[in-house]
């Protein structure tokens, strides 16, 4: 069937449908009819393969079936949140107009419709489509030209289902780690940035849709006209300053957002503009590597936050993630939180009281952005009234408490700031059963309204009619088990069983028009039922619009202080992150950590939050160590030796935790800390193996290795695990050293280096701010033992066979592993071939490079060789084989 053009043959139906279908290519069409959406053609077999439902035909279109399936208006929400999830955008088409005016335009019209809304990952707003615990994030990035070949990127963070809008430039080698760090679930950006070559891989590994927008509608005038409009101000000068790039990245998603929303315009907050390197920088491999919102492996489940996390809101549950997501780099604001956190942990009474009245406060972000997008039910609006009352309560145990600190207060202040009559108007108004939606009718309480009580008592006057009716009914024909029924085919009927007798039946027959017979029933109806549909049924509608009014009503009042409402939500969602620090806090005795301006870095009984959970669980201590980077002369980079399973891992990334904790704003796993302000956040752990991004291991490690030497500053903190593993001894021996020594003399950064190059311990007595330290290990009648020690000095030996061992190598092979490694070593002895530490040059970075030797004219072979060879797609084993392949060449 071809789709696209209404050909001359189609119902009028399908020629509107094919017009609404050509108009949405890229989405699923979700067409109303009745109490169905229905989806046709190629979108009714995608939706019928994805969703598992059948697949039926409906009429015919140019000579052949139609094909067809259907879900059912009230389950729309699940299918929606199936077909989301599988990478599908869905236009849902409603019926804009009654039914029966269609019918007055003449008996072959067809309702109007039209697509109401876009559904796209980005801009869900459904309690059932959204994760509680996770901002739902569309992200739209622009730029702008700071050379011929640098830009700088704007990024427009909106989350509908909160209103929240946070603006933000940063240049571009640091682009990548802020998508990771918003983590958005769509991207919107120009075609230009698109296909850009530079960002191609960037776009292709993002786990969020991403949606180009022609170049065309990205035009700066009009991107601050949508601004200036959805804020309804004549200026943007009362927001403060923003680049350019920012503005392009605000205006691309306010269009996507009109583009999808149609005609419900979001309440959003006025962009909050966050200045450059207020954040601690972390590039996407580091927040990958530490785990800090999700494992490796995508789960929530042992990640930081997952360990971390002691809120009882979902709304703290989100501002949790997104502190952890941009931990601080301001001092005060650092020390603010710190305080607020400090007074929890002193004042268990206010901490208990606080936890214990946000445990009973709903999702306000939410319920408040589905009222301003028209998609409320009752229970939004009885989540608003629930959340008030608890901001009230909260703000008085706030306002007893006494002196408090900034933090605290200003949140106390925020939770006062709605019209006490808001919530009063709510109570007085919502019954306290509620439906799920508005069009169910019975939210509105008894005496709140005197016209909707009328109404109701007819309906229930109605009923006690059916009742009389029934009972005179059973009483003239003698059948006493006839019953009267409803629904929404017949109305009202009378319905009596098969078994019914003759007498009975005849007496039926005569009174009443014979409408149905079934397998165990048959059905009638009476005039007079007809005219008591029209009466109930009157009363109901009566109701229901009234009801609608109301609910209405409520929705304005609520809008009228939408912005007092989101502050509330907001600071509901503070106090829960405060108090979820505290609890913690208490819980593990974690201590405040004292972050400064000075360069240092001391720890004191660090330990790994996460690691540590796992010990817990499992019965078994986990060995806190101190870590003091601080030294202006010995000690600012720390080299590790020691056997695997020692440790090393697990000390470099606690290190690492400890600072991200810190300058989020929380309590620390130590016994005590001290930690210059770090301004960026390096780590670059292990060679996993990253099959799915067909790049080989090796050149993943290289370009984020290269990342972190080009970047750190004085104020960073690396960490780098076993650089150099992913390829031969040599190379990787020499790349680490070089790696280490760039690091002590350009980057001067503090550092944690583990390595299984003990070759490289001989550093420390060239290098004069390189320390060592080594895991401690006990042996005990040839076996080891982890004692998960950090000590001063280097590792004796690897223990690769007793690990071996642990490992569960068969007993024969790490007999003979033994063998060999006492010949090996023999040899090494009386024939030392490999180069030791003496012999090699130190400094090899700093020496200027020897002058490139003239290229030897190629042959027509070599050079078709070099031509075949692909470096990127080459394992270092590969690329090695093609040396020697083009020197014997030559
Ligand atoms: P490495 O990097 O040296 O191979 P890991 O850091 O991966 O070692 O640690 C190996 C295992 O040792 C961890 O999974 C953990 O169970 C245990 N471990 C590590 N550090 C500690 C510690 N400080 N206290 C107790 N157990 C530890």
């Amino acid at each position: 069937a071809s789709e696209g053009s209404a050909p001359a043959g189609a119902t009028p139906m399908m020629a509107q449908y094919i017009e609404i279908k050509a108009a949405n290519p890229d989405c699923l069409l979700f067409y109303r009819m009745g109490d169905f959406y229905e989806l046709f053609f190629a979108d009714a077999e995608t939706a019928s393969r994805a969703l598992g439902i059948v697949l039926t035909k409906r009429g015919k279109h140019a000579g052949a079936d139609i094909p067809m399936c259907g879900v059912p208006v009230e389950r729309a929400d699940d299918y929606l949140s199936r077909l989301i999830a599988l990478g599908h955008r869905v236009a849902v088409c409603e019926q804009v107009e009654d039914p029966a005016e269609a019918k007055r335009r003449g008996p072959k019209s067809v309702v109007h419709r039209a697509v109401v809304r876009l559904v796209t990952p980005g801009t869900i707003t459904e309690d059932r489509l959204l994760d509680p615990a996770r901002a739902n994030l569309l992200l739209a990035v622009g730029r702008r030209k700071l050379s011929d070949s640098a830009f700088a990127y704007g990024l427009a963070a909106i989350d509908i289902s909160t209103g929240r809008f946070a603006l933000s430039e940063v240049p571009g080698a640091d682009l990548p780690g802020a998508i990771a760090r918003h983590d958005p679930r769509e991207i919107v950006l120009s075609e230009a940035i698109l296909s850009d070559p530079a960002l191609a891989r960037l776009w292709q590994e993002t786990r969020a849709a991403v949606v180009p927008l022609a170049q065309a509608e990205l035009e700066p005038a009009a991107a601050e006209r949508r601004i200036r409009e959805q804020f309804g101000v004549s200026t943007l000068d009362g927001f403060g300053q923003f680049s350019r790039a920012e503005i392009a990245a605000a205006g691309a998603a306010l269009l996507y957002i009109a583009r999808t929303q149609i005609a419900a315009r979001p309440p959003l907050s006025v962009p909050s503009r966050e200045a450059g390197g207020a954040t601690l920088s972390i590039d996407a491999a580091t927040r990958a590597n530490l785990e800090l919102t999700r494992t490796l492996s995508g789960e929530r489940a042992g990640s930081l936050l997952e360990a971390i996390d002691r809120t009882v809101t979902a709304n703290g549950a989100r501002l949790l993630a997104e502190h952890l997501s941009g931990p601080l780099t301001d001092l005060a604001a650092i020390a603010r939180r710190h305080a607020a956190v400090a007074r929890l942990v002193e004042d268990q009474g206010l901490r208990g009281e606080i936890r214990e009245a946000l445990a009973r406060a709903p999702d306000l972000a939410r319920a408040l952005s589905r009222t301003g997008l028209g998609r409320a039910g009752p229970r939004d609006l009885a989540a608003i009234r629930d959340g008030l009352d608890v901001a009230v309560a909260l703000r008085d145990r706030l306002a007893q408490a006494g002196d408090l600190p900034e933090d605290l207060a200003r949140l106390g202040d925020h939770l006062g700031r709605a019209d006490p009559e808001l919530a009063a108007t709510l109570r007085a108004a919502l019954s306290d059963d509620l439906p799920l939606a508005r069009r169910d009718g019975g939210f509105v309480r008894a005496g709140f309204h005197p016209e909707i009580d009328e109404s109701r008592l007819l309906g229930q006057d109605s009923r006690k009619v059916v009742a009389a009716l029934q009972a005179r009914y059973a009483e003239a024909t003698g059948c006493r088990t006839l019953r009267i029924k409803h629904n929404n085919v017949l109305g009202y009927y009378i319905e009596v069983p098969q078994s019914v007798g003759e007498a009975c039946l005849k007496g039926l027959m005569q009174e009443f028009v014979h409408r149905q017979t079934m397998v165990d029933a048959m059905r009638f109806t009476s005039v007079e039922l007809g005219g008591l549909e029209t009466k109930i049924s009157g009363a109901s509608d009566q109701v229901l619009a009234l009801e609608s009014a109301v609910f209405e009503d409520l929705a304005a009042r609520i809008l009228a202080q939408a912005e007092a409402v989101a502050g509330i939500a907001e600071a509901l969602a503070g106090l829960d992150v405060a108090g979820s620090h505290a609890s913690l806090a208490v819980e593990l005795d974690w201590r405040r950590p004292e972050v400064d301006e000075s360069l240092s870095f001391a720890i004191a009984g660090g330990r790994h939050p996460v690691v540590e959970a796992a010990l817990r669980r499992a019965g078994e201590p986990f060995i806190a160590n101190d870590c003091d980077l601080s030294g202006e002369g010995r000690g600012r980079i720390r080299l590790i030796t020691g056997p695997n399973m020692g440790g090393k891992s697990t000390f470099l990334r606690q290190n690492a935790l400890i600072v991200v904790l810190a300058q989020m704003g929380a309590f620390v796993p130590a016994a005590s800390a001290r930690i210059g302000r770090v301004d960026r956040l390096f780590s670059r752990v292990g060679a996993a193996d990253d099959l799915a991004r067909g790049q080989s291991t090796f050149m993943v490690e290289m370009v984020e290795t290269a990342a972190i030497l080009n970047q750190a500053t004085r104020r960073s903190l690396v960490i780098l695990d076993e650089i150099g593993r992913g390829t031969a001894t040599f190379d990787g021996l020499s790349i680490a050293w070089a790696c280490l020594e760039h690091l002590h003399e350009a980057n001067a950064c503090r550092a944690l280096f583990a390595t299984h190059f003990h070759e490289l311990t001989a550093l420390g007595q060239r290098l004069p701010r390189l320390d060592n330290a080594t895991l401690k290990v006990a042996e005990h009648r040839n076996q080891v033992i982890f004692l998960h020690e950090v000590v001063p000095g280097v590792a004796e030996r690897s223990y690769g066979l007793q690990v071996a061992r642990l490992a569960g190598l068969p007993a024969g092979v790490v007999a003979r592993a033994g063998a060999i490694l006492k010949g090996l070593e023999k040899a090494e002895r009386e024939r030392p071939g490999r180069p030791r530490i003496d012999d090699l040059p130190l400094f090899a970075s700093l020496a200027p490079p020897p002058p490139p030797e003239p290229e030897p004219a190629a042959d027509d072979g070599l050079a078709r060789m070099l031509d075949a060879i692909e470096p990127d797609a080459m394992t270092p084993r590969e690329a090695l084989e093609a040396l020697y392949r083009l020197k014997r060449e030559r």
